[in-house]
């Protein structure tokens, strides 16, 4: 079962994954009525851009060559992939970017003049390859290439399994399944849940506003949204990269290997601490400088990749302070606002516990969770535990959230007190009477300062405290 948790396993070094790219290049083939211009060609590399610059493979080098034509198709149509396997050898695994995978992408010049050149009718729209956003009476068309190469990229049941003569295994529709007539991908527990087109056009989304929906309106530009580029990443692998300056928010995810340059928010949930319908599922993660994922009420384990103080580092940076509006790094804007909860984090060695929100975990995996602050060993209670772990690492240096760090800045002081007296109890199932003390007396520094120095334990202090009330 996947749940609970955002998971991200790492596999490879976050530098390492950058590297990894793909590149499609055009071919522009004039129609019957259409020649191709420069700013008609500067828009088709505008559509490849957009994809590869949120879509890479796991190997380099890989050159994708597509024909781009213009063709007088009727009335049918906008635009309209082609895809070819036929040149690819039996026993060959596909990918969309499998040599010999053959591509084209026809572009309907019976729209793109002002008049129907059958009858000299006139019509009411025209397709514009411009950089510009359409106007009112035009189909966009580098949202109807961008749409194109999505189906060239992945979206579509022609790549598949290779075994002997028949294209078995798709690796795209293998991932659909139908519940209560209609299509879905990946529509497990905690899966994207994209519901698809209808039980016969898998290959397209049900959702209007998406990229990848069946039709174009009229003055509409669509941008590749992140569901799209999940659905190609578990179907095919591909690297998932935000790119810097994108700002993208889902409510769900999971891909092969996550990049974040730009700005990724997983929506909060309502209904509990952590999701269980929100799992980021990936080989690899990896933050950018100027790159910011908002991980809002969830939880989140990161496998065999970025060490513990990386991870502090970045959270530091999304704390900012304690506000949780930093610009760059890990963040929870859910903790805006409160002083009351934030993002803890821990090796799960450190914690000794061998399952995170239900999932297995190695000793190594760095588990970071929304919490509340003084929550140190991450179990989503402020109680004795953790009140105990600061007592044991009372004023060390180079601390971590584990060791009773909860602000940030190295140390285990006051401040780290104060949180766990601010949240005393919270998330505690039980309503032991045992420890209830009211910690507002502890908020001046010299009477611990002076307690360190005789080497008594911040908790013994707030017990006689507690009695001397
Ligand atoms: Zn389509």
């Amino acid at each position: 079962m996947r749940s609970a948790a955002i998971l991200a396993a790492l596999a490879l070094p976050a530098l390492t994954t950058a590297a990894r790219a793909f590149t499609v290049t055009p071919v522009f083939n004039n129609g019957d009525s259409q020649t191709w211009n420069a700013t008609e060609e500067s828009v088709i590399q505008t559509a490849i851009n957009n994809w590869t610059n949120t879509l890479s493979n796991s190997l380099s080098n890989q050159n994708i060559v597509i024909n781009f034509n213009f063709v007088n198709a009727g009335a049918s149509y906008l635009a309209q992939w082609n895809g070819s396997t036929s040149n690819v050898p039996n026993g060959t695994s596909l990918y969309p970017w499998s040599p010999y995978v053959s591509d084209v992408v026809n572009i309907n010049e019976y729209w793109m003049t002002l008049r129907d050149p059958s009858t000299g009718a006139g019509y009411n729209y025209t397709l514009t390859l411009s950089p510009t956003a359409p106007g009112a009476t035009n189909w966009d068309g580098l949202t109807a290439v961008t749409h194109e190469l999505g189906h060239a990229l992945g979206f579509s049941t022609l790549y598949s399994d290779d075994s002997g003569n028949s294209k078995a295994g798709n690796k795209y529709a293998d991932l659909t399944s139908a519940s209560n007539g209609q299509e879905y991908f990946d529509q497990l527990d905690g899966g994207l849940n994209v519901q698809l087109h209808s039980t016969t056009d898998i290959v397209h989304v049900a959702d209007s506003s998406d990229l990848m929906a069946a039709s174009l309106p009229p003055a509409t530009r669509k941008s590749i949204s992140i569901t799209d580029m999940q659905m190609l990443s578990l179907a095919y692998g591909y690297d998932l990269t935000v790119p810097a300056g994108a700002s993208y928010s889902t409510n769900a995810l999971d891909c092969s290997n996550l990049i974040v340059n730009g700005s990724l928010q997983i929506t909060s949930t309502t209904a509990a601490r952590q999701s269980d319908s929100v799992l980021l599922y990936t080989t690899g993660f990896s933050v950018g400088s100027a790159g910011l994922f908002d991980m809002t009420n969830h939880d989140m384990i990161l496998a065999n990749g970025l060490s513990l103080s990386q991870v502090a580092n970045l959270i530091k940076s999304g704390r900012n302070g304690g506000a949780w509006t930093g610009a760059t790094g890990i963040t929870t804007t859910t903790a805006q606002g409160t002083s009351s909860t934030g993002l803890g984090y821990a090796t799960a060695g450190s914690l000794k516990i061998s399952t995170f929100d239900e999932l297995q975990v190695h000793p190594n995996d760095v588990l970071i969770k929304y919490t509340y602050n003084g929550d140190a060993n991450l179990d989503g209670s402020v109680d004795i535990k953790d009140l105990q772990i600061l007592a044991n690492n009372w004023q060390s240096t180079g601390a971590t959230w584990a060791t009773g760090d909860f602000n940030g800045d190295g140390i285990v002081d006051i401040r780290d007190l104060q949180a766990i007296a601010n949240n005393w109890q919270s998330g505690s199932s039980s309503n032991s009477a045992m420890l209830l003390p009211d910690f507002s007396t502890v908020a001046a520094p010299e009477p611990c300062a002076a307690l360190l120095a005789t080497g008594l334990a911040p908790a013994m202090l707030l017990r006689r405290r507690l009695h001397r009330r």
